[in-house]
């Protein structure tokens, strides 16, 4: 993703998207790590920017009527999808997560347009425009 676009994703989420080390709230003695997504930041393209902003409204959002802090720990593109490993969520933030997963599979991962899974050397999802452009 952009560095601006992900600078906007950090600014208005700083607590999912925290690069903090994190530890076992259980055991101190585990050392603090810091998260994949402190050192990779978002693996993905600029087309998912408002699915992911979505995404994360509405755990913030749910978060303030009593639902868990997510913290983001890896977030990037897989077989064509979006993986958004967090921790944190309840059962409710895990469906949203699921969804947005699945709507991944259908907006172009470049654009943002409506796309589909293109099995080419890798599985992306891609609109026509831009699964001609992966061609040429
Ligand atoms: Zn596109």
């Amino acid at each position: 993703m952009s560095p601006e676009l992900e600078a906007k994703l950090r600014a208005d989420y700083p607590l999912i998207f925290t690069a903090q080390p994190i530890g076992d709230p259980d055991d101190p003695e585990v050392p603090a790590v810091p998260t994949l997504f402190a050192t990779w930041g978002v693996e993905c393209g600029d087309g998912w920017y408002d699915l992911i902003d979505a995404l994360c409204l509405n755990l913030q959002y749910a978060t303030k009527i009593g639902a868990p802090q997510v913290v983001a720990r890896q977030v990037k593109e897989k077989f064509g999808g979006l993986r958004f490993y967090s921790d944190g969520p309840n059962d409710y933030q895990a469906g949203m997560i699921q969804v947005a997963a699945l709507m991944s599979t259908r907006l172009c991962e470049v654009c943002g347009k409506r796309g589909r899974l293109v099995p080419n050397d890798w599985i992306k999802t891609r609109c026509p425009e831009h699964e001609k452009a992966d061609n040429e």
